[in-house]
């Protein structure tokens, strides 16, 4: 099998699982407990939030560990809206936002918020005018995520920033996908709210971290109560052993990045000057600003869920988000990038990840060309498109 799906989740590296396993079989200790055992267990949290906080740039009490993006993106909206109800109750967002994003929204409209959903346009990206003119004196709250999950489109964050900051609307940005992929020099400065998860980037699944900035800390309302942790943000037992291993991955990211990001881009870049040759294909978004190992691409006349199935006990990619697909409709971002439904129904995600090769890439690139063949060739369609 290929691992080609790396956006989905990327595999846990030895050296996070051996950062790990201490903390499940000896320093199990809760950190919360109030004896010697406890403390080196709340040492250790304390030791993985002073990492995160140096190498991303922010302070340790501006970081809430969640059990993931989902956890996360629920507490910033939910929490933005309750905690701002004075102010007002709308909120801008844009068409191409994860589901997380996109169903809480559904969600916090149900109790009262006002959403505009922004457009993007073909090559993914939002309209600056179009969000200036979406912000009114009542909007608490715009989220707009740094780097897509199905596409790689990486929005223009600093120029975003700018609209917001002009108009004192407070920016969240989903960044899950981007954190050790492209650089986040600036990103704190331009964003009060953002989330991550590790699963991402060669760390545990089911832990992450939310960054709300400071002045935004003081009156936030968490939603998940019980036993007070995390300045009483986000009850629960702390997941000693997942916040080490996410830390470590952090950690890694960032000390291999040109390395890993290099790497990866030059397979990627093999993989869609391969697949690219294959007639009637499409690249989405190839004219934006993409993540290094990102690739989505569609096919005429093919029928993506079959090409997938057809590839299924050879190749992992995804149509799509992992998250959604369960969902029987064809991708909202590409569909919100304005390709039609056929066409988005016959796309693919390649998500490359460091762990992958050149011969892996040159296997994908031979059996994808073979099946999109194989896919065409009872097409009457195809066989008459000229
Ligand atoms: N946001 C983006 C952009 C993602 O890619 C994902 C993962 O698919 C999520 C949010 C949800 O992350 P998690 O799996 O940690 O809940």
């Amino acid at each position: 099998m290929i691992y080609l799906d790396n956006n989905a989740t990327t595999p846990c590296d030895p050296s996070v699982v051996k950062e790990m396993l201490p903390f499940f079989e000896n320093d199990y200790a809760n950190a919360s407990s109030n004896h010697a055992l406890g403390w080196m267990a709340k040492d250790s949290i304390e030791k993985s939030d002073g990492t995160l906080a140096s190498v991303l740039g922010i302070l340790q009490d501006e970081i809430i560990f969640t059990s993931g993006a989902t956890e996360g993106i629920n507490m910033i909206l939910k929490g933005v809206f309750e905690s701002k109800k004075e102010k007002g109750n709308h909120i801008v967002t844009s068409k191409t936002e994860h589901k997380a994003v996109l169903d809480t929204c559904k969600w916090l409209e149900s109790h009262g918020a006002s959403i505009t959903y922004l457009d993007v346009d073909e090559n993914g990206l939002i309209d600056l005018e179009e969000l200036e003119s979406a912000i009114n004196t009542e909007t608490i709250l715009v989220a707009i995520m740094l780097a897509n999950n199905e596409t790689g489109i990486i929005q223009p964050l600093e120029a975003i920033s700018q609209v917001c900051k002009k108009h004192n609307a407070p920016l969240f940005s989903d960044a899950t996908q981007a954190l050790g992929k492209i650089s986040l020099e600036h990103f704190f400065e331009q964003v009060d709210y953002a989330c991550f998860s590790a699963h991402k980037l060669y760390g545990p699944k089911g832990v992450g971290f939310n960054y709300i900035k400071k002045e935004h800390l003081s009156g936030f309302k968490g939603f998940i109560q019980g036993g007070g942790q995390q300045r009483k943000l986000r009850g629960g037992t702390y997941n000693t052993p997942l916040i080490i291993g996410l830390a470590k991955a952090v950690e890694l990211a960032h000390e291999n990045f040109t390395a890993y990001n290099t790497k990866i881009q030059d397979l990627r870049n093999r993989l869609e000057k391969g697949i690219s040759k294959i007639e009637g294909s499409h690249i989405n978004g190839k004219l934006s600003p993409r993540l290094p190992g990102t690739l989505n691409i569609s096919f005429e006349f093919v029928d993506g869920e079959q090409l997938l199935t057809s590839l299924a006990t050879k190749i992992a990619v995804s149509n799509g988000s992992a998250c959604t697909s369960a969902s029987v409709d064809p991708s909202h971002v590409l569909t919100a990038m304005g390709l039609s439904s056929n066409l988005a129904f016959s796309s693919i995600r390649f998500g490359v990840g460091k762990q992958n090769t050149e011969k892996e890439i040159d296997a994908a690139i031979e059996l994808i060309t073979e099946q999109v063949r194989l896919q065409r060739e009872n097409n009457i369609l195809w066989a008459r498109r000229k």
